[in-house]
């Protein structure tokens, strides 16, 4: 069995030619089209919410299926037991990457770059981001769980504590190829690691398995585990022009909301309400409480008065 993954499924023309101006339609059904072509089912959301595509495919839990089937739904030739289904989410990052020149002119290193911010990680370990690279023509294809934990073994999990990701502008180098060795690197200040382990078919491989109820719920607390240590603190950064001590205090501050019940912040919003109310009393608010209050009432818009034609 040769399986040849990825392969341009658009034959006449590259991606290059799609950069400018379709480029996030065409690297989606480029990705999508390679999925297909490996057996699995390929679905495309209907609104745009950070999920890009949606793949499942049915297999043998036992992992008799081959990489480039698909049972759909039949049990398995070989231990006869029911197939069962399994499906990811994947957000597609697509990069021209940027290249590093020896004295020679000789292309040495190229390296990836993309941003994420934390919307973009969902507590589900079905989460999976495809990164994807014309140049060389490449699908890196890293779980949520698996990408994490890159940042941990790189010894750089503060960077989700970092203002700028939480902003959504921060963006990653983090992985580069060098081309001498034909090797993919996930690299940080102290340590660099191989991920050719997530490169095209490897990737592949990683993901054609069956996730058992128990293996899920570990996997999921895994990455509640990380997002609690590092998504809800911040690390001081120039950016921060506050002292240490009102630093400290802030964190504290932000990791008690977590401890919170959901009724702590019903109420919050309930207490929120009432202070509207009241502003709306004070004759729809003077001067500075009137544009504060104009802001806030702007989230209660009926959306029929602004139909076109009002
Ligand atoms: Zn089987």
């Amino acid at each position: 069995m040769s399986i040849k993954f990825p392969t341009n499924p658009f034959k006449i023309v590259g991606p290059q030619d799609y950069y400018k101006y379709e480029k996030t339609k065409f690297s989606e059904d480029y990705v999508g089209e390679n999925f297909k072509s490996v057996g699995w089912n390929v679905y495309q959301p209907f609104r745009d919410k950070g999920i890009d595509l949606i793949i499942s495919k049915y297999i043998c839990p036992k992992g008799h299926t081959d990489l480039n089937k698909n049972l759909n739904g039949e049990k398995c030739d070989i231990c006869k037991i029911d197939s069962v289904k399994i499906l990811y989410f994947i957000q597609v990052k697509t990069r021209e990457t940027k290249e590093t020149k020896n004295k020679n002119g000789e292309v040495t290193k190229t390296t990836f770059g993309w941003t994420l911010g934390t919307k973009d990680f969902e507590t589900d370990p079905r989460k999976l981001f495809v990164m994807f690279s014309n140049n060389p023509d490449v699908f890196l294809i890293i779980s949520i769980n698996d990408y994490l934990n890159l940042y941990l073994k790189t010894k750089k999990p503060n960077y989700f504590q970092e203002y700028s990701f939480r902003k959504g502008n921060d963006r990653d180098h983090s992985i580069s190829y060098n081309y001498d060795e034909n090797m993919w690197y996930f690299s940080s200040k102290h340590t660099k690691l191989s991920i050719n382990e997530y490169l095209n078919l490897e990737g592949l491989k990683k993901i054609h398995k069956y996730t058992d109820i128990n293996n899920f719920q570990k996997l999921s607390d895994e990455i509640v585990n990380f997002k609690n240590k590092y998504f809800l603190t911040f690390k001081k950064t120039k950016t921060f022009k506050i002292n240490d001590n009102e630093f400290d205090e802030m964190n504290k501050e932000i990791l008690k909301l977590i401890t919170k019940e959901k009724k702590y912040f019903l109420d919050l919003k309930k207490s929120n309400y009432e202070k509207l109310i009241k502003l709306k009393q004070i004759k729809m608010g003077k001067g500075k409480e009137k544009s504060i209050f104009d802001s806030i009432i702007n989230y209660f818009v009926d959306p029929e008065s602004i139909k076109p034609g009002n």
